[in-house]
């Protein structure tokens, strides 16, 4: 199984697009990518929007090569309204757009559906469901809360198994819910993409205890499962301090690799939203 990190935070955007492949089926999870509108109360640099326009390319491209295309929840870093296009002919896989939603995102999920129904080859809820390609498993979760509370409303995470087991969490924020935690515990992923804990908000959306809750149930995965990549990015890797709070897993386990998207790629992390004061201050970043 090939799994391809796409668009992250630790690529510059907030994002968790990721392009999956098996011997049957070429997956696209979460086509959609933004910038934080307010970080230290300044608005997206220059160089985030240039960033946030060649992600959203390396999307499209990704997408068009895929067979089916998921999207986990309808926030606007995990889908994108505005270019139905991309769905033509994919067979897409959708967190229910009517149940287990909050309002904002219930009026997002109606306008979305109505403008992919008419370019994909099929639309399926997933919530809950599996479906087989081939010798392809790809396993949803029930809906989970996106953090803490149904204030954010909630996604599903997908599992897809070949000979190993994949698992995208999507916006389950640590995880903080034993629900999201029950799912990724259940299927046991060998490899696991995260978007780990909102650490950016402590102190005003999280308290201490929050994060520490987060961090415990990363260690339950990581005790839990036979992971050998563990990739956590998107709201963790908003804090420049990201690698002092998983750093430690990766001694905790044998044979496991700890890592960002970027880092899974070879790569530096790039996390320009962390760095946008030293942007518009004209320091290296
Ligand atoms: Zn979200
Ligand atoms: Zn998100």
């Amino acid at each position: 199984m090939k799994i391809l990190p796409v668009a992250f935070d630790s690529l510059g955007v907030r994002s968790m697009a990721t392009y999956v492949e098996t011997s049957d089926v070429r997956v696209f999870i979460d086509p959609g990518v933004s910038v934080s509108p307010d970080r230290y109360s300044l608005p997206p640099h220059r160089i985030e929007l240039d960033r946030h326009r060649e992600m959203w390319e390396a999307i499209t491209r990704w997408v068009g090569m895929s067979d089916i295309v998921i999207v986990t929840h309808y926030h606007f870093d995990h889908h994108n309204p505005d270019h139905p296009e991309i769905f033509r002919e994919k067979d897409v896989f959708l967190k229910h757009p009517r149940e287990f939603l909050n309002q904002s995102q219930k009026e997002r999920a109606t306008t979305f559906l109505s403008r992919i129904e008419p370019y994909a080859k099929s639309v399926n809820i997933a919530d809950g469901k599996s479906f087989d390609f081939g010798k392809t498993r790809i396993v949803f979760s029930e809906p989970v809360l996106h953090g803490l509370t149904q204030q954010l409303g909630y996604v599903v995470q997908t599992m897809v198994e070949e000979d190993e087991r994949f698992v995208f969490t999507s916006d389950v924020q640590g995880p903080l819910n034993n629900g999201a935690l029950d799912f990724i515990l259940d299927v046991k992923p060998n490899s696991i993409v995260i978007d780990g804990p909102a650490t950016y908000l402590l102190g005003s959306h999280y308290k201490k205890s929050d994060i520490d809750r987060a961090l415990e149930n990363l260690l339950k995965i990581v005790e839990g499962c036979r992971l050998t990549n563990m990739i956590v990015d998107h709201h963790l890797l908003r804090d420049l301090k990201w690698s002092e709070y998983v750093g430690c897993f990766s001694k905790t386990k044998r044979g496991l690799k700890v890592c960002s998207a970027a880092g899974f790629l070879g790569k530096e992390e790039d996390q320009l939203e962390a760095k946008r004061k030293d942007m518009y201050n004209g320091q290296p970043y």
